[in-house]
């Protein structure tokens, strides 16, 4: 599959996801399931629970897969 860049953005977090980095680990989906489930389309749901659950899991990822980007970092 081509490597793709995906961005999945709630208020002033975006959550970006790079398919060629992800080891399918699945340490996000164990971890948060209400986010993070690959049976899903999108798969990152950003209502699934509150930005700060969000990012502390995307920085248990161990491949750099996945990363936040804050809005106010970005202005
Ligand atoms: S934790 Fe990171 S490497 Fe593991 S499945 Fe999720 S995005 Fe991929």
């Amino acid at each position: 599959m081509r490597d793709v860049t995906k961005h999945y953005t709630k208020d002033d977090v975006t959550v970006v996801w790079k398919s060629g980095l992800c080891q399918h680990s699945c340490i996000c989906w164990k971890g948060l399931n209400d986010v993070f489930d690959p049976k899903k389309n999108p798969w990152i749901n950003m209502d699934g629970a509150d930005a700060e659950r969000i990012i502390d899991q995307v920085k248990k990822c161990p491949s750099g897969a996945l990363s936040i980007e804050l809005k106010a970092a970005r202005d």
